[in-house]
C-alpha cells in the first residue's frame, strides 16, 4: 500500500495574503473551485483577523459563503483569538487553525502581543473550538528563525507544542515563516516534538522556499514521519517582514517529488499547474514553481497519484 501524504493548499490565504495584487472575491472562489477540482481536500481558505491588519483577507466571510460545500472537502479558517473564532464559526469553516509565534519579535510585530499572551489566548480558543466539535490545529510561526530576533530556541517551540497538545489540538504545524530552516533542523525539531506530544497529535510542516531549502525541508519532514505538508499552487506568496522572501513551497513541485517517491496525494499534478497558470494571470507575474515550465515525468503519465 502506497503511503498517503495529505497536502494542505494554502494559496488562498498564506499565498494571496502576501501578494501585492488583491484578488476579487470571485477570483478567490474560482481559485478554490479549481483546487477542489484538482483533488485538493484541505484548503486554507480564509483568515479571520482584523481587516485593517490584513486587507487582502477582508472578504473572508464572502469567500466562505460562495465556495462549493462538499463532505470530502475541508475549509480551514485561520484565527488569532476568540473574536476571530466567533467569525470563523459564523462563516461555517470546517476546521480552525490558530497561530502562535515562537519569537517575541514576531509576536510583537505580527500580533502586537507577547509569546506568552498569544499561547494563552490560543489555549482558550482551542478549548472553545473543541467545545464546538470542530477540528483544530495550531501553526507555530517562526519555529526555525525570526526576522527580528534571529535564532529561535527549539526548546521554546517544543514547549509551545506541548501546551497546544495539552489544550487538545488535533494537529501541530511548524512554520518556517521566513524560509531559513535546513533539513537537519527540521529532523531534530519534528523528532523532539513527536517525543514530547506522542502519537495522538498529527504533525504538519509549513515551509517557505526563500533560501531554496523548502523542498529539502519537506523531504526531511517526510523522513521524520510527517504526513501533512502545506504548499501553495505556483509557490505564490512571500512575507511582508522579509524582503525578497519567496512564497510557500509550490504544490505542483511537491506533488512531483511525492508522487515519484510513491506517496499518494489524490491531487492531479497537471491540474495544479493549470491553477498556477491561472494565478500567474491574476497576479500578473510569473510564479516560482518549476513543474509548469518543465512538465512532469514520464511525459503525460504518472502525474496523478
Ligand atoms: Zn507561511
Amino acid at each position: 500500500m502506497p503511503e498517503q501524504l495529505s497536502i494542505v493548499e494554502v494559496s488562498p490565504r498564506d499565498g494571496l495574503q502576501n501578494e501585492k495584487t488583491l484578488l476579487s472575491t470571485g477570483a478567490k472562489v474560482s481559485l478554490i473551485e479549481q483546487l477542489v477540482d484538482a483533488g485538493v481536500r484541505r484548503i486554507e481558505a480564509a483568515s479571520f483577523v482584523h481587516p485593517k491588519l490584513v486587507p487582502a483577507m477582508a472578504d473572508s466571510e464572502a469567500v466562505m459563503e460562495a465556495v462549493p460545500r462538499r463532505d470530502d472537502v475541508s475549509y480551514i479558517g485561520l484565527v488569532l483569538n476568540s473574536r476571530g473564532w466567533a467569525r470563523a464559526q459564523a462563516a461555517g469553516v470546517d476546521e480552525v487553525n490558530v497561530v502562535a509565534s515562537a519569537s517575541e519579535g514576531f509576536a510583537q510585530r505580527n500580533q502586537n502581543s507577547s509569546v506568552e499572551a498569544i499561547i494563552s489566548e490560543a489555549e482558550q480558543v482551542i478549548a472553545e473550538v473543541r467545545q464546538a466539535a470542530i477540528p483544530v490545529s495550531i501553526t507555530i510561526t517562526t519555529s526555525f528563525g525570526c526576522p527580528f530576533d534571529g535564532e529561535v530556541d527549539p526548546e521554546v517551540v517544543v514547549g509551545l507544542a506541548a501546551r497546544a497538545a495539552r489544550a487538545g489540538v488535533d494537529e501541530i504545524a511548524l512554520g518556517d515563516t521566513i524560509g531559513v530552516a535546513v533539513p537537519t533542523e527540521v529532523t531534530r525539531l519534528f523528532t523532539a516534538i513527536r517525543d514530547e506530544v506522542g502519537d495522538g497529535v498529527r504533525l504538519r510542516g509549513h515551509f517557505h522556499n526563500t533560501r531554496n531549502t523548502g523542498y529539502a525541508n519537506a523531504y526531511a519532514a517526510l523522513q521524520a514521519g510527517v504526513r501533512v505538508l502545506d504548499a501553495s499552487a505556483g509557490g505564490i506568496g512571500g512575507c511582508p517582514f522579509a524582503p525578497a522572501a519567496t512564497g510557500n513551497i509550490a504544490t505542483e513541485d511537491l506533488l512531483y517529488l511525492a508522487h515519484r517517491m510513491g506517496y499518494r496525494t489524490g491531487i492531479d499534478l497537471e491540474a495544479v499547474t493549470s491553477v498556477a497558470a491561472f494565478l500567474a494571470g491574476e497576479l500578473q507575474h510569473d510564479t516560482p514553481a518549476l513543474l509548469g515550465k518543465a512538465g512532469g515525468f514520464p511525459p503525460r503519465e504518472g502525474s496523478t497519484s
